[in-house]
């Protein structure tokens, strides 16, 4: 194909939302072209170690291995992929342009955003190198792993306390860090918090330190107040500070929300820019799993079919 090729459709984002609307659009005979990321080409789940919750695979899945079937995939129905980064995007207009990191600018009639959303992190030596190994920051997918055993969560938002109380239903204690001396949550969150008798709270603390070998054992709490440190024994610490959904190459373009997620038509993946879909976790508050993602990125490759039928 050449540069001054008009593609049906780009979708920039290989996680799996992206590599879902990539097989979506492929079978539909869109020939997409998929923008994988340079260094977190597969997305989020890349690194995590044991899925268990990705329907079809009933003794559990390895995130890589989960993200290269994926892949496969897209790629055996046509998908083309590149393990680039998007650097800029023109979304104006009914010719997008996206431009690559070798400098090469590709043309499409609709585009697909599926960037995702970054885990806000605590910032500290061992916290990746321990990730997936104790250190998680999604309860949903890692809580059952933590059966019978002390852990903590770090946080005093409502999804701090949602995770802590959803924690509970596993592990032996649940220890919520908070640097202040009172939850940010929502007073009925916070009550029901308190009066779980599972949780415990370390106020006016934060995480200096995580140890470990191979798996997390213990941390070591700063105290916000007069900085004195103190050892907690854990085997997991769950980060709830927040997320950064990647919208830094669209903001001012496409509509997003006061928290940063891309806003999308009630009942739709479509954005506020004609011919620009969105879908995964950069769409998505709440649910935020790899096969909501997926079912969202199926969405977006349908939508776009429907825009470019319709524009023929
Ligand atoms: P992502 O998976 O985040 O993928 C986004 C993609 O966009 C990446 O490939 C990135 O390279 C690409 N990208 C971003 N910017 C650019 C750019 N400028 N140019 C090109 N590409 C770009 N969910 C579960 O259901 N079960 C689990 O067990 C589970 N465990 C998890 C464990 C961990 C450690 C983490 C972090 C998450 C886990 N999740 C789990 C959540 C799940 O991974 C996410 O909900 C899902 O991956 C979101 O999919 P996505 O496609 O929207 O985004």
């Amino acid at each position: 194909m050449t540069a001054d090729t008009v593609r049906n459709l780009i979708i920039v984002g290989s996680g799996p939302a992206g590599y879902t609307a990539a097989i979506y659009a492929a079978r539909a005979n869109l020939a997409p072209l998929v923008f994988e990321g340079s260094v977190t080409a597969g997305g989020a789940l890349m690194n995590t170690t044991e899925v268990e919750n990705f329907p079809g695979f009933p003794e559990g899945v390895m995130g890589p291995d989960l993200m290269e079937h994926m892949r496969a995939q897209a790629e055996r129905f046509g998908a083309e992929l590149i393990r680039d980064d998007v650097l800029s995007m023109d979304l104006s207009g009914p010719v997008k342009s996206v431009t690559d990191g070798e400098g090469n600018t590709h043309r499409a009639h609709a585009v697909i955003l599926a960037m995702g959303s970054a885990y806000r992190e605590l910032g500290l030596p061992d916290e990746q190198r321990l990730s997936g190994r104790g250190v998680s920051w999604c309860a949903t997918c890692d809580g059952a792993f933590f059966r019978e055993q002390d852990i903590v969560v770090v946080g005093g938002g409502d999804s701090a306390i949602e995770e802590a109380t959803f924690l509970t239903r596993f592990a032996r204690t649940v220890t919520l860090v908070h640097r202040r001396d009172a939850l940010r949550a929502s007073r009925i969150m916070a009550d029901r918090a308190h009066a779980n008798p599972k949780i415990r709270f370390a106020w006016n603390s934060e995480v200096a330190a995580i140890h470990g070998d191979s798996k997390v054992s213990s941390i070591t709490l700063r105290d916000t107040v007069d900085g004195t440190e103190r050892e907690l024994e854990a085997t997991g610490v769950f980060v709830a500070i927040g997320h950064l959904p990647r919208n830094e190459l669209i903001l001012g373009t496409v509509a997003t929300d006061a928290e940063g997620y891309v806003t999308v038509a009630p009942g739709s993946t479509s954005t506020n820019v004609e011919g620009v879909f969105a879908c995964g976790d950069l769409v998505d508050h709440t649910y935020r799993q790899a096969i909501t993602a997926a079912g969202s990125g199926c969405a977006a490759s349908l939508d776009a079919e429907r825009f470019l039928a319709d524009l023929e």
